[in-house]
């Protein structure tokens, strides 16, 4: 017996959920790729990115998923044997380091915990030391999706002023952008780097990337530039440059129309609601925990990331059944647990880009009936202290 039929809800961290109106945007014909509507659409989607990245600076789009922004990134300003550091705080920075090695890049990790935030003193601490003037770039995700952590970013870039770092500051946004405020210039972020379909709700399959003016000044010498991903192709005069062949047009017509709809809802009002979303979520992890086997992955509050959440599950309980469980007989889909750390350790629940109180009310409620159908003990009543919490929230 299930109650899975209907609409199966999609809550994992990314791919997340499409609105109908940017499906129904990319359902359209080719179009022309040397003029007409898509040259606008081009010109208004690097305004909107530049608007959503809080940058004068400059917006690339790319035709790949995160990890090419994340080339892109690196191959457009370093230079084999470069030196980076790779802040730790989950599983995404260090990846994006272990593509920097495979590049050539000498890469440093500062080793972090998978359930805090970077240690702000202890990258501090780090720069301090004599030969931290060799770090060309310093890369760090703003939230990690594997962990469910918030970094500190205008903390991280203080410090790197403090002891007169001349590293890039290079940030992952690819979790966050669109989901919680980010101000590339005014944080003082050389690159930062984001992907479709997360917090931008499109499909998968566009990345893009921003470069302030010190990232464009090293990208003049950086040894690492290819074709493919060079900043300076994709600033020629033709339409066709800017995606180094092809235009992805109908993930075009899909982002165009998210950006429409992120900016009529407005970003304050949007990181609005991932605030409050995210506060139900956690008002309910907060009495499922009391049974002793859920519990927070990240120790404090106020490290937890609006957009996702990674709840441990104690050993001797299965997550998968519980994932199983849930998306077979109740119709929702979770995220499992990513990374070494918690393979088979955790669940994730995500609360990101298109998503509103039934989504998130209705996710809960599924896994809160899971956790009583397969008798994992749980603090009862999760769900409903969400419901409260919102209900409070938004008196
Ligand atoms: C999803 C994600 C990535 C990887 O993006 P892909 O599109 O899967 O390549 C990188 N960093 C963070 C923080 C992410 O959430």
């Amino acid at each position: 017996m299930t109650v899975a039929n209907g609409r199966e809800f999609l809550s994992i961290p990314g791919p997340t959920n499409v609105p109908d109106e940017v499906l129904n945007a990319m359902h359209r014909p080719a179009v022309d790729i040397y003029s007409g509507s898509l040259l606008d659409i081009t010109s208004s989607c690097h305004e909107d990115l530049r608007t959503v990245f809080r940058t004068e600076g400059r917006a690339y789009i790319y035709a790949s998923n995160g990890h090419g922004a994340w080339e892109a990134a690196l191959t457009n300003v370093l230079n084999r044997g470069d030196k980076v550091l790779v802040l730790e705080s989950g599983r995404f920075a260090t990846a994006w380091g272990m593509m920097a090695d495979m590049l050539g890049v000498e890469v440093e990790v500062l080793p972090g915990s998978w359930h805090a935030a970077v240690d702000v003193a202890a990258f501090k601490a780090r720069l301090q030391a004599d030969d931290a003037k060799d770090f060309k770039a310093i890369l760090v995700v703003q939230i990690d999706t594997a962990s469910g952590v918030v970094n500190d970013i205008p903390a991280i870039r203080a410090a790197m002023d403090d002891t007169g770092s001349d590293a890039l500051l290079m940030v992952d946004c690819i979790a966050s952008l669109g989901c919680m405020p980010f101000a590339m210039d005014s944080w003082g972020v050389d690159i930062a780097v984001t992907g479709s379909q997360k917090g931008l709700m499109t499909p998968p399959g566009l990345s893009f990337v921003a470069a302030g003016p010190k990232a464009v000044e090293r990208h003049q010498s950086a040894g690492l530039r290819t074709y493919y991903w060079d900043w300076t192709q994709r600033d020629g005069p033709l339409h066709y440059q800017k995606y180094c062949g092809t235009p992805p047009e109908h993930l075009l017509f899909g982002l165009r129309k998210a950006f429409d709809i992120l900016l009529e809802e407005g970003l304050e009002n949007t990181f609005r609601r991932h605030r409050l979303l995210a506060g139900a979520v956690h008002a309910a992890v907060d009495v499922w925990r009391t049974g002793g086997v859920l519990d927070f992955n990240i120790e404090r509050p106020e490290e937890r990331a609006v957009s996702v959440t990674t709840v441990l599950v104690k050993q001797g309980y299965d997550p998968q059944r519980l994932l199983d469980f849930v998306r077979e007989t109740c119709g929702v889909v979770l995220g499992i647990g990513i990374g070494e750390e918690m393979d088979g350790k955790a669940l994730r629940i995500a609360h990101m880009g298109h998503t509103n109180a039934p989504m998130v009310l209705g996710t809960l409620g599924a896994l809160e009936t899971g956790l009583a159908a397969l008798d994992i003990p749980h603090g009862t009543g999760g769900t409903q202290a969400a419901v409260d919490y919102l209900g409070r929230a938004l008196k």
